[in-house]
């Protein structure tokens, strides 16, 4: 979807049709993992674009393994179809882990998922980055930066420059607000915030009841990053723990339509990714929800 930009005066040809182009605004929707029935990953990116949506994050959450053929011709399908790709890393890296291994472990985790991102040209790859394990959070902070700096030295030298995406978490216990990601931005290249709202809806209990409450957030994530804003969403049940369980759409909590009232009005180009049990089809709702206002 895409909306021009603002009209201008200038009499130079090739430079209004420049100053338009760099003002279009353009969202991308797409589900967290391959659709419903896909027989297979480029099946899945078939699905995707025949469904009317522009994006997929591929799920490496498990392990991060694709062969390094299979997954340049799947970026090379996406890229016909004009699917943005994003890969998700797998969920057991941990920087501030007590134990050295797993932090040794997590870089490699970080580089197995950057080498594949790259081949199939993922632009952004999305991690859970920490837990606290008992530490504070300035500590665990300090950590996540450090292991960002080594897996950043690892992928200049093997030329690999996908960012790396820092997910907003929902769990109290689980390193990962909007504040702690920023501190992580502002010292290391190349890192930028991947926004969550059904875990910042979780870990706040109940955060968003207005569009307001929608677009002070993004106004937050302005703040620290403002290019293309790379975003999840759920509704979600929750404790005071935080983050339970992922919800379909129709459960409202959050609710939607106010994110894609502020998703009408935004200024710069974003991804929302489905991560609703019903991924595809909520992904769908949302792009036609945010179309419609
Ligand atoms: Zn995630």
């Amino acid at each position: 979807m895409a909306r021009e930009g603002r009209n201008c005066l200038l009499k130079d040809q090739s430079r209004i049709y420049y100053i338009e182009s760099i003002m279009r605004v353009m969202l991308y929707f797409g589900p967290a993992g391959y659709p419903e029935g896909s027989k297979s990953p480029i099946d899945a990116l078939e699905i995707v674009h025949r469904l009317g949506l522009n994006a997929l994050e591929v799920q490496f959450v498990r392990q991060a393994r694709m062969e390094e053929r299979k997954a340049r011709s799947f970026g090379s399908r996406a890229e016909e179809l004009g699917i943005l790709l994003s890969a998700h890393a797998p969920y057991y890296i941990n920087f501030n882990s007590v134990k050295r291994t797993t932090v040794n472990k997590s870089v490699e985790w970080v580089l197995r998922t950057a080498r594949i991102a790259d081949q199939m040209g993922a632009w952004v790859i999305v991690f859970h980055a920490a837990s606290y394990s008992g530490k504070s959070p300035r500590r665990a902070t300090n950590a996540v930066i450090r292991g960002l700096q080594r897996c950043k030295e690892l992928m200049e030298e093997e030329g690999l420059n996908s960012k790396l995406g820092l997910e907003t978490m929902g769990k109290k216990g689980t390193w990962g607000t909007l504040a702690e990601i920023g501190e992580v931005i502002k010292v290391v290249e190349g890192v930028v915030p991947v926004v969550d709202f059904g875990h910042i809806h979780a870990r706040s209990n109940g955060y968003f009841g207005s569009a307001g409450d929608f677009r002070e957030i993004i106004d937050e994530v302005e703040a620290i990053y403002d290019d293309h804003m790379h975003c999840h969403f759920s509704c979600i049940e929750y404790t005071d723990a935080g983050e339970k369980r992922h919800l379909p759409l129709a459960a409202k909590d959050p609710d939607f339509s106010f994110l894609a009232e502020v998703l009408t009005g935004i200024h710069r180009n974003a991804t929302v990714i489905s991560e609703t049990p019903l991924l595809e089809k909520d992904a769908l709702r949302m792009k036609n929800m945010v179309g419609s206002i």
